[in-house]
């Protein structure tokens, strides 16, 4: 029989790639690793000719009888969901952690900001960040790259709320990054950035699958983790050629959050958490009609955020927003205000509601199922304040109206269903991201949120990689072998 693997990841994008880099930074230069991948591998020019492709392909992947209401979106290919993503790269807020003792909703994460501090700069370095000077989560470092320029109304709004407004942070880069990735020159079409200005994961961390430790396959789906007696022994996986099953001594999940907890239930390690609290934000486009100022567009798509709503007391009572501000040219059809104009999202956190989640299919069991009852009532009150916060932030401007443009239909985001936790009876993983029954299987990802800010996930997901990887040298490894 084959030598067993050090360690399989499974998927290729933000979760693997960042815990395979902090694992292989500590791994002895005898280590073996095998990476399983269900997607192919396409290079930079096929994502942009073949636009859409790889999310249609993700669509038949699961079931989504809810689809007509809410999506589910992602990219089964090497990199994965990082080759159509946007590249907002916000930190979370301290409080975020803390919401259950700090606010009396939803439930605290077992670890806190300063925890994860030292691996967002870690993640942002690698992604090489373009943001501001001063954001409202603390940081030991400046971003690697500077802010974007605002637009002119961004600016505007700085002079409004100077606590509260500052530039996106951003995986668009600002300056060309080094031997890599062009200056980003604002095209606005950000999923698949035609010159590649975005940081992907086949532009900035294919380095770690080309790592000699590293085999990867690609066109395999892994089906289970095989384990007994609280250890994994390997995984099966599936794809041309049939069934196999390979041996290892670690076991990394980074599939997502709709296909983490769909492997874990056919491990049959389906305690009655597993699956549950889907969840994502709550987003609204919107259109500020400006009454007398022309809007000049700033040095990319997305350009400010205003957290003027995400603190404080409020989050007692309902949903923190963050407010994004995309920069245009959008024009206006209305002769002498053609450039009075912006456009921008409301974001609104959701509180994880234990009816939506991912199921086994028992008629396609390779194909998770999705059940979805709808967002919070936390949301849902802040979504009914939304037309007069907005008129009341915007009004100082000088506004003919605000045009709402309706719920959109997804964020992109995917989150929340092998929650992390203390206590075994309320959660998958512990606070390393290792499953509370089976100590040498890794579950990584925005699975792993017990709850999802108003913040991006992909910057704290690929931090909390780094961690776990980190943990698992400091903590695991001695306790595995
Ligand atoms: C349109 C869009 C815009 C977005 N914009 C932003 C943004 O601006 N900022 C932000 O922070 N986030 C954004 N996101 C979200 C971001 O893409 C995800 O948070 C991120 O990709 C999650 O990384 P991941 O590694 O956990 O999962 P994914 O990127 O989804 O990767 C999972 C990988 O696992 C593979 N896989 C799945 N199941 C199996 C299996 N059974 N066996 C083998 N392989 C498997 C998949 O093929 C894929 O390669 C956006 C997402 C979308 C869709
Ligand atoms: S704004 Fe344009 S150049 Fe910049 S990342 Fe988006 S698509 Fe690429």
């Amino acid at each position: 029989m084959a030598q067993p693997y050090d360690l399989i990841t499974v998927g290729s994008s933000f979760a693997s790639a960042f815990f395979l880099k902090g694992w292989l930074a500590k791994a002895p230069a005898s280590a073996r690793v095998l990476v399983l991948e269900r997607g192919e591998r396409h290079d930079h020019a096929w994502h942009t000719q073949n636009r859409g492709k790889v999310t249609q392909l993700g669509r038949k992947t699961y079931a989504n009888p809810a689809r007509k209401e809410k999506r589910w979106i992602y990219a089964p290919a090497f990199g994965g969901t990082s080759n159509i993503w946007f590249g907002n790269t916000p930190r979370p807020l301290e409080e975020d952690f803390e919401l259950a003792s700090r606010y009396g909703v939803g439930l605290d994460w077992p670890i806190r900001y300063a925890d994860l501090e030292p691996y967002l700069c870690e993640a942002e370095e690698v992604i090489q960040v373009a943001g501001p000077e001063r954001t409202l989560s603390p940081r030991s470092r400046p971003y690697p790259q500077a802010a974007h320029e605002l637009s002119s109304v961004d600016r505007d709004l700085v002079e409004l709320y100077p606590e509260t407004f500052v530039a996106c942070p951003t995986a668009r880069a600002s300056r060309r990054v080094e031997g890599g990735r062009p200056k980003c020159c604002a095209n606005t079409v950000c999923n698949n950035c035609p010159i590649d200005a975005k940081f992907t994961v086949l532009n900035g961390l294919a380095s770690v699958f080309a790592d000699p430790r590293v085999e990867i396959r690609f066109g395999r789906q892994v089906l289970a983790v095989e384990h007994t007696d609280g250890r994994a022994h390997g995984v099966r996986h599936q794809g041309d050629g049939g069934e196999a099953t390979d041996e290892a001594a670690l076991v990394a999940l980074g599939a997502n959050a709709i296909f983490n907890p769909h492997i874990l239930l056919q491990s049959h390690l389906d305690d009655d958490v597993v699956g549950r609290y889907l969840h994502e934000q709550v987003g609204e486009n919107f259109r500020v009609l400006l009454s007398e100022r022309a809007n000049h567009p700033g040095s990319t798509s997305v350009t400010g955020h205003l957290w003027e709503f995400a603190r404080g007391d409020r989050r007692s009572e309902k949903a923190a927003m963050l407010i994004e501000t995309w920069s245009g040219p959008f024009v206006r059809m209305e002769a002498g205000k053609w450039l009075n104009t912006l456009n921008a999202t409301a974001v609104l956190e959701d509180i994880p509601q234990a009816q939506n989640r991912v199921l086994l299919d028992p008629a396609r069991p390779e194909r998770p199922r999705i059940e979805w009852h709808g967002h919070s009532e936390y949301a849902q009150r802040a979504l009914d304040t939304l037309k007069t916060d907005l008129q009341q932030t915007f009004e100082p401007l000088g506004v003919d109206r605000i045009v709402l443009r309706g719920l959109r239909k997804t964020e992109g985001h995917i989150l929340g269903t092998a929650r992390m936790g203390d206590d075994p009876k309320t959660s998958v993983v512990d606070r390393n991201l290792v499953h509370h029954r089976v100590r040498n299987l890794i579950v990584l990802g925005g699975s792993a949120f017990p709850t999802g800010f108003v913040a991006n996930p992909s910057l704290p997901i690929s931090a909390l990689s780094l961690w776990a990887a980190d943990r698992w040298w400091a903590e695991g490894a001695a306790r595995a072998d």
